[in-house]
């Protein structure tokens, strides 16, 4: 009985923070104890060729197959780097594998793609998230040098990690990445600076990976980083994390591609940021914020799910 109180007091927390409001998206800053340490370079070295390359149909084209009943989270169907990271090079030749944090995690944005009021009210919500649980600031694009663009082209769910300088794409084709506000979530924790959670150099401690149900050609996806390259911040390795894959990701045959080796444990959720994925960010970005007792943080998943 106290367990299924619990479960509704878990609800109803859950369902107030969905119904947070969608017009949060300018925030004054100046609060210094939310202060920002300037930008640091983050390290690409790691990732594969085939995220540096340009935004393709055939991305688009499987993704326009999925459907909310699929096992997979819409990010997973594309055949950018590790999925969905891409780093576009439009005919650039020098291919670069730096980026950078966004200077007092100020991230300047415009929303340019074809979204009815329902897609852009996930994207605002997802904003909003950011700025009520992080110093992160998302300001309306006024000219700025550096800023991100939502786009909605047929090539997929995309972004590259960090600041590449000057515009960059946010892709969320419609309606895949914007049927959920965590996929949208998930692309903005790629463009602030995170690759993925499984990708971490620790995580055959944590999950089993399923060569066998691979689809061919998707190996590269489940490649670990080097432990040099990747800081981890200090934050343990958390299954809870709007940036670990689902367990069905890139299957071939329906079968999982991921176990996680702690009973009970669920990966892929696409609900809401991990309370690990906020202090990441957090940490990150040097921001001295309290951590919120509430919401989509922590245990909730597995609370209902585990
Ligand atoms: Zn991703």
């Amino acid at each position: 009985m106290m367990a299924v109180l619990q479960l509704m007091l878990y609800m109803c927390v859950a369902g107030s923070i969905t119904a947070l409001p969608v017009d949060d998206d300018v925030v004054m800053v100046g609060d210094d104890s939310n202060a920002i340490e300037d930008s640091d370079v983050i390290d690409l070295s790691g990732l594969g060729p085939e995220a540096f390359t340009f935004p393709k149909n055939e991305s688009g084209d499987a993704l326009a197959t999925w459907t909310e009943s699929s096992l997979m989270n819409p990010e997973e169907m594309s055949f950018y780097g590790e999925g969905d990271i891409l780093i576009p090079t439009y005919g650039r030749n020098a291919v670069r594998d730096q980026t950078s944090r966004w200077p007092n995690g100020h991230i300047p944005y415009l929303i340019d793609g074809s979204f009815n009021q329902n897609q852009r009210d996930n994207i605002m919500k997802a904003i909003a998230d950011y700025h009520r649980l992080t110093c992160l600031r998302f300001i309306p694009y006024n000219g700025q040098r550096d800023y991100i663009v939502f786009k909605s082209a047929n090539t997929g769910c995309w972004s590259s990690v960090g600041r590449l300088g000057g515009r960059q794409e946010v892709n969320l084709q419609t309606p895949g990445c914007v049927s959920k506000k965590g996929t949208v979530l998930h692309e903005i924790l790629h463009a602030v600076g995170f690759i993925h959670e499984q990708s971490r150099p620790e995580r055959d401690d944590f999950v089993k990976i399923n060569y066998n149900n691979i689809r061919s050609g998707s190996e590269g996806n489940f490649k670990k980083s080097d432990s040099k390259r990747v800081a981890d911040l200090g934050i343990p390795y958390d299954y809870n994390s709007v940036m670990h894959y689902s367990e069905y990701a890139f299957s071939k045959n329906s079968k999982k591609t991921i176990e996680p080796k702690t009973g009970g444990m669920k990966v892929g959720q696409r609900e809401g940021l991990s309370r690990g994925d906020v202090k990441k960010v957090n940490a990150m970005y040097n921001c001295k914020k309290e951590e919120p007792q509430t919401g989509w943080v922590g245990s909730v998943w597995q609370s209902i799910f585990g």
